[in-house]
């Protein structure tokens, strides 16, 4: 296969700025990044020209439930090829599909559609930009009923090893996070059970207090969703959750920058209290992302978008319409600079993963998913594993 060397003014790795830089890309991979005077390019090679624009790594959405129409626990081919080809025009090259609490039966029916399609697409890497589906993300059913949101009552369920048990065998390989309420009975005994599959632990829907959620992190939660939506407000004598997680170096919070889910006087405390390193920017999107106001689906309820806003039929916020993109310049219009909003959605979740030497990170061996950002932090440009910008 022949090289493709994109040359932009500048890159960010996201580690590193470098400015006058090309990328080569080659088999599918990233095999040079640099200054354009230190990068042996091969006679030869496909030559890609994006003055004025920055290479950024492929962003990697570690909550996202559907986007452009449908949902992924519908789970067959055409709707998760549509969630992954939407998601990769706003810049996400790489995304964990996310489900709703649900009954256990077609809970696991999703699981198994999504396996499979994972499974039938490997090796990833098709002729058009699309997202590659990482595993899955399960939100629920071990969640607090106080701080449910928008998950239907009937099936939230205490923390169970048999249900957990069915579900990671519906899913086949392809479990990577498991969000609970640590304050559940069983919960801690839940953290060992899905740690010990290899699932990150996450903290979310939940009503714990402080002590809790610190159990549970002592236990090996390392991550919390949607940082101060669906959960215990914080105050000055109970923390709760927030106390916990906001002062607990090795857990990293996600949080929906759209505008509408977290003010922005929280968005800036959450930046001040974990630092650059320890956000992780996600959508939270339904399948109503990249799509006109109107009626959808989100697992399996229906949700009501207008401005953009998506609601349940009681009113409530019911995931987003958000795109990362759009998260980033947010983030950044509240003055995080461009190169720690852009790590909090590249090297920052595809760190939680285990996969930073692979994903969300431009360097020499990593798969070749990137994004050209104009000078407004508009997405100019998609290549996921080489597909993409010719
Ligand atoms: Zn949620």
């Amino acid at each position: 296969m022949t090289a493709t060397a994109i040359y932009a003014d500048r890159a960010l790795t996201p580690l590193e700025e470098i400015t006058d830089c090309v990328v080569l890309v080659e088999d599918r991979r990233i095999s040079a990044v640099g200054r354009r005077d230190s990068v042996r390019v091969p006679p030869g090679a496909c030559e890609i020209r994006a003055p004025g624009m920055t290479i950024v790594p492929g962003f990697v959405d570690v909550h996202i439930h559907g986007a452009g129409g449908h949902d992924v626990m519908e789970a067959d081919p055409a709707a998760l090829d549509a969630v992954a080809r939407t998601a990769a025009r706003f810049g996400t090259t790489s995304l964990v599909a996310t489900t709703v609490t649900a009954a256990l039966d077609p809970t696991c029916h999703s699981l198994e559609g999504i396996a499979r399609f994972i499974r039938d697409k490997s090796p990833p890497g098709g002729d058009a930009p699309e997202a590659e589906i990482l595993g899955i993300h399960f939100e629920g059913p071990f969640i607090s009923h106080a701080r449910r949101g928008v998950h239907p009552e009937d099936w939230i369920a205490v923390p169970s090893a048999s249900s957990l048990s069915r579900m990671l065998g519906a899913a086949a390989g392809c479990g990577k996070i498991l969000t609970l309420a640590p304050e559940l009975p069983g919960a801690l005994d839940l953290v060992d059970a899905a740690r010990a599959e290899g699932l990150v632990v996450a903290m979310g829907h939940t009503d714990a207090i402080y002590d809790e959620a610190q159990a549970a992190i002592q236990r090996g939660a390392r991550h919390a969703v949607h940082v101060f939506n669906a959960m215990r407000p914080f105050s000055h004598r109970e923390t709760g959750v927030l106390g916990a997680v906001l002062t607990s170096p090795d857990v990293t919070t996600e949080l929906i920058a759209d505008g509408v889910h977290v003010d922005p006087a929280a968005m800036r405390l959450l930046f001040a209290a974990k630092g650059a390193a320890r956000v992780v920017l996600v959508s939270d999107a339904t399948s109503a992302a990249g799509m006109p106001d109107g009626t959808y689906r989100l697992g399996t309820f229906e949700v009501t978008v207008s401005g953009g806003v998506c609601r349940n039929i009681h009113g409530r916020l019911a995931g987003s319409t958000l795109t990362l993109d759009r998260a980033l310049r947010n983030v950044v219009a509240l003055g995080v600079p461009l190169p720690d909003a852009a790590r909090m959605l590249t090297l920052n979740p595809a760190t939680l993963l285990g996969l930073e030497l692979t994903k969300g990170v431009l360097a020499p061996g990593a798969d070749a998913d990137l994004v050209l950002l104009n000078s407004d932090m508009h997405v100019a440009g998609v290549m996921t594993r080489g597909a993409g910008f010719n």
